[in-house]
């Protein structure tokens, strides 16, 4: 499928960013006229996304940096967030329903479980320093 547009956005790991990167995103899907629950859909799972890379990745400390890319063909949307933090050591299990590496009670697990249930397909790769989250929405 050729390639009808791109775009990067860098953004520190701030939580006033989350919803910020979201509505980006957002903004730069609707050129291919998905429907309003396609978008929203999209929202949700960056918005699990980069709450991952603040929360996770740089141990809450509102510092660091996220790279966001996008990619538009006729009939995809293909979101790539990167963060350079700590990385995830088994990805396998990090992507399974309820698990969580905080135990305070604040956080579900449910992250990468949600950005499966609103995405066509969600491929994660990490090592420490780089962690890349890859998220694929179809609009047809
Ligand atoms: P919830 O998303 O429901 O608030 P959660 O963030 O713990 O809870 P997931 O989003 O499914 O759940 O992530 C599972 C685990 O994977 C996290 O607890 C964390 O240990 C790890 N993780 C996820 N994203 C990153 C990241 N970018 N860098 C480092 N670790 C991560
Ligand atoms: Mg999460």
């Amino acid at each position: 499928m050729s390639t009808l547009n791109k775009m990067k956005l860098t953004i520190e790991a701030k939580s006033q960013n989350e919803s910020f990167a979201r509505s980006v995103v957002a903004a730069f899907f609707v050129q291919i006229n998905p429907t309003l629950e396609q978008v929203e859909d999209v929202k949700t799972a960056v918005s699990e996304a980069v709450t991952n890379c603040i929360v996770h990745a740089y141990g809450g400390v509102q510092e660091g940096v996220i790279e966001i890319s996008c990619t538009l063909d006729e009939n995809s949307l293909t979101v790539e967030i990167c963060d350079f933090g700590k990385g995830i050591e088994n990805v396998e299990q990090a992507m399974k329903p309820f698990f969580t590496t905080v135990s305070t009670g604040e956080r579900s697990g449910m992250g990468f479980t949600v950005m499966q249930a609103f995405c066509d397909s969600v491929k994660v790769t990490s090592v420490k320093g780089l962690t890349t989250v890859q998220l694929v929405k179809k609009v047809a």
